[in-house]
């Protein structure tokens, strides 16, 4: 059984209705999806946004529906400058840019305590995949899947693919000097977003192979989005389904 998560419920829906032999259950206040997806089983539910809610979906669905990898997608907000919006990010490290215990027992800021980790990488199987996927992706279905004029709109013109560091923490970026402290703390990091490093330490603990595949969906900085719901339903929906479809 692999497990997928989203932190949209327009994303959420889009996989749903791509599954076959679909039936639902309801595990605390979470509704969760089973389902056939290209003749594999897979369990989908919404995360919910944060850490807290990205790890506890998580571990639920580890210990209830013993899968073996979990696939994360939902949007994030772009750190470097090239990055634009569309663009699709394939986390290959995860750091929790909100911990810091700098200091105490000699750890180092976004160091985790006790697990002397600060950086958990995915699997590199599911991000050569997820590569694979998001290029077949873009190349295949991305004119007939999404509408040129919501790609127009948004000035998103040919998407490009990127892995690398994604930093995740309880907070929805949105202004410069957040930004710019990020930047020079994580010199590498690519995107922000709140649930990636809570499913990586999650999947360490448990020595799950996991990947995240985020669609970036504004710049983390002081021009907040466009018209959020509408790119979510409109565009990265479109894409986060079309990249999951072929890497399951
Ligand atoms: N403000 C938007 C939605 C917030 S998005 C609205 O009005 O609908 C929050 C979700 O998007 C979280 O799941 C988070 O992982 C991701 N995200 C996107 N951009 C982000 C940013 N700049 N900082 C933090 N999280 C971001």
């Amino acid at each position: 059984m692999i497990g997928i998560m989203a932190a949209m419920h327009e994303e959420l829906n889009r996989i749903v209705a791509m599954l076959s032999d679909v039936s639902e259950e309801k595990v605390g206040h979470k509704v969760v999806y089973l389902g056939s997806l290209n003749n594999k089983k897979v369990v989908v539910v919404f995360s919910g946004w944060g850490k807290v809610a990205a790890a506890t979906t998580s571990t639920m669905l580890i210990e209830r529906y013993s899968i073996s990898q979990i696939i994360f997608t939902g949007v994030a907000g772009g750190i470097q400058a090239h990055l634009n919006i569309g663009d699709i990010v394939i986390g290959k490290s995860f750091v929790q840019h909100d911990m810091d215990c700098a200091g105490v027992l000699g750890i180092k800021r976004f160091e985790i305590p006790l697990l002397s980790l600060t950086e958990i990488p995915s699997s590199e199987v599911l991000q050569e995949k997820s590569e694979q996927a998001a290029n077949d992706y873009l190349a295949s279905d991305l004119a007939s899947d999404v509408e040129a004029k919501e790609l127009e709109n948004l000035n998103i013109i040919q998407p490009k693919i990127y892995s690398g560091l994604i930093a995740s923490g309880d907070q929805f970026i949105s202004s410069e000097d957040k930004l710019q402290d990020l930047r020079q703390a994580l010199p590498d990091l690519l995107a922000v977003e709140m649930e990636g490093a809570a499913v990586a330490q999650v999947a360490y603990e448990y020595d799950l192979p996991f990947i995240v595949i985020r669609i970036i969906s504004d710049k983390a900085n002081d021009d907040s989005l466009i018209d959020f719901p509408r790119f979510i339903e409109k565009v990265a929906s479109h894409f986060t389904a079309g990249i999951i479809k072929r890497l399951v």
